[in-house]
């Protein structure tokens, strides 16, 4: 069967947990055996990596500055 998906990725929310820390996550990698999330301080660190070996990366760091309703 072929399902043709949109290529809008879904937005991460706070259920979304960093895989390294457990803070909130703000960036999905991609990989062949499934996701990982990162936080915003995490998604940094492992950026440079993530761009060699993810099959896609969703970023959604610039969230970070819109203002919070907390
Ligand atoms: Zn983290």
């Amino acid at each position: 069967m072929i399902v043709n998906t949109v290529e809008t990725p879904s937005r991460l929310t706070a259920h979304d947990r960093c895989d390294r820390c457990g803070a909130r996550a703000y960036v999905r990698a991609a990989f062949a055996h499934g996701d990982l999330l990162f936080c915003a301080h995490h998604a940094r660190q492992y950026r440079p990596n993530l761009d060699q070996i993810a099959l896609s990366i969703d970023d959604f760091t610039a969230s970070l500055t819109e203002p919070s309703a907390n």
